[in-house]
């Protein structure tokens, strides 16, 4: 028996059976697909290279020639653009000005593959049917081989299982996000114009696009192919009349530069769709068990944030769980720093999310402020967790203040309608309660 069953073979996975291993602890990564097997999350914030590099995954991801992402790069409707440049803020503890843009497929195979280097035993193709439980403590899970249903034990069980949230459905602690309801669509295309500036063309770019919480992702995957796509109200995909090609184009022309990226570009490969991706557990954590990744909460991919959450959430619960295994103890109060740490991060990436789209100008200010435009770098490099305050944030919500106070302020008509002094219903009310107590 292992210490440790981890479902999912994805990054939080991955990073989670890594630094397992790293401090001798046995685990057990059950995968339901075989990798390679594509997946949305394709650009990185520098953050993630910090886990990389502690995983011995930076010399890999060279050699494999990924993307160099160098920075950031908006587009407003107007055509005006403007970008941030990672070297413009290195990490003490971060050695590389640049992180990079992945190929899913590829990047999880190697990442699940270097677990295994170091010690996880990796199952493929054994989907987990559910969570077994004695009582309250979970002990195990069921997974299906071929026709056989197998039932296996360990001390901890350790959800990674993405978007599928196995055991956050099983043990209804899934809430839908209150403010965030979008719909993606995406697909791979060569030939795309990668912007008139040289030094930006690696960058991701993000385009706005005229409809409320919109927007549209490019991102280079290889020196041909860029991946491609379009985020909206999952109302506004569903009122569209039309075939998916023809929703891409409207709204691809909806925005002058992003018409012009992808004027003589063809599409490689089938569409997808992404729905339903805003939400949180109540819980991180129970007897037994912990949440990592997408399996806890996803937050509005706008700024890149998931994969470096995942990466994260496996370095701080593999912390906890090392200490639960020393004195015997797998009680969910073993593992609630893990999700005060999670927590504390998420929180801030979320705030810094709701007030972006709460009045775009906004962020565009800020970014270019003297006084402010570094804290948004930190922000946007995934500098997240273990900070009790961030300042940025709070002249954010002032200024937002002074809008909504002032009728004939410039930017008065440019504010959407997502709360933002309404908190008590909110998952961030309830977050930010549970970290500022240290309780939760
Ligand atoms: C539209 C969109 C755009 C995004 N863009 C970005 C981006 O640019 N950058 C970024 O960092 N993030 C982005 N993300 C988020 C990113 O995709 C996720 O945050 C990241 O993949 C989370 O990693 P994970 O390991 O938690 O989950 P996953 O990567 O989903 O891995 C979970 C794994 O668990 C396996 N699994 C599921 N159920 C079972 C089961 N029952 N038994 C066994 N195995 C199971 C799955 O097969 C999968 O391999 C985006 C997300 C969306 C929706």
């Amino acid at each position: 028996m292992v210490d440790v069953i981890i479902i999912g073979g994805g990054p939080a996975g991955s990073s989670i059976g890594s630094y397992l291993s790293m401090k001798g602890i046995s685990n057990m990564i059950i995968e339901k697909d075989i990798h390679p097997r594509p997946h949305v999350g394709e650009s990185m914030v520098t953050s993630s290279s910090l886990v990389f590099e502690e995983l011995g995954m930076l010399p890999i991801m060279e050699k494999e020639k990924f993307v160099h992402k160098g920075g950031a790069s908006w587009h407003e409707p107007g055509g005006r653009e403007f970008a941030i440049h990672f070297r413009d803020l290195v990490r003490e503890d971060i050695h590389q000005d640049y992180t990079y843009h992945v190929d899913r497929s590829k990047l999880d195979l190697l990442l699940l593959k270097n677990a295994q280097k170091l010690g996880s035993q990796v199952v493929q193709g054994v989907n987990v049917k559910q969570v077994l439980f004695q009582g309250n403590q979970a002990v195990g899970v069921r997974a299906q081989l071929g026709d056989q249903e197998v039932d296996l034990h360990a001390k901890i069980i350790v959800d990674a299982s993405g978007r599928s949230t196995i055991l956050g459905r099983h043990l209804n602690m899934k809430k839908n996000d209150p403010i965030f309801n979008q719909y993606a669509v995406h697909a791979w295309f060569e030939n795309v114009h990668r912007g008139d500036i040289e030094e930006t063309e690696d960058y991701i770019h993000i385009y706005f696009l005229p409809v409320e919480r919109g927007w549209a992702w490019q991102i280079p995957i290889t020196p041909e192919i860029t991946s491609v796509g379009i985020v909206v109200e999952r109302e506004v995909f569903r009122k569209f009349k039309g075939d998916m090609s023809s929703y891409f184009d409207t709204y691809v022309n909806s925005n002058v530069a992003l018409s012009k990226a992808l004027a003589n570009a063809h599409q490689i490969n089938e569409f997808k769709t992404e729905g339903d991706y805003s939400y949180s557990m109540d819980q991180f954590v129970g007897d037994g068990f912990l949440l990592v990744g997408d399996a806890a909460r996803f937050v509005d991919p706008i700024f890149s944030s998931g994969v470096s959450i995942a990466l994260y959430s496996g370095r701080f619960a593999a912390d906890v769980i090392e200490n639960a295994l020393k004195v015997g103890d797998f009680s969910k109060e073993m593992f609630i720093p893990y999700q005060t740490k999670l927590k504390s991060g998420t929180v801030i990436w979320y705030e810094f999310i709701r007030l972006y789209y709460k009045l775009l100008p906004l962020f565009t200010h800020f970014i270019q402020s003297k006084k402010y435009g570094i804290e948004i770098h930190r922000l946007l490099q995934g500098d997240v967790f273990d900070r009790s305050e961030v300042e940025v944030l709070d002249a954010m919500r002032r200024y937002i203040e002074a809008v909504e106070k002032k009728e004939n302020h410039i930017f008065r008509a440019q504010l959407t309608n997502i709360p933002i002094d309404e908190i008590p219903e909110t998952i961030l009310a309830e977050s930010l309660a549970q970290v500022s107590s240290g309780n939760d």
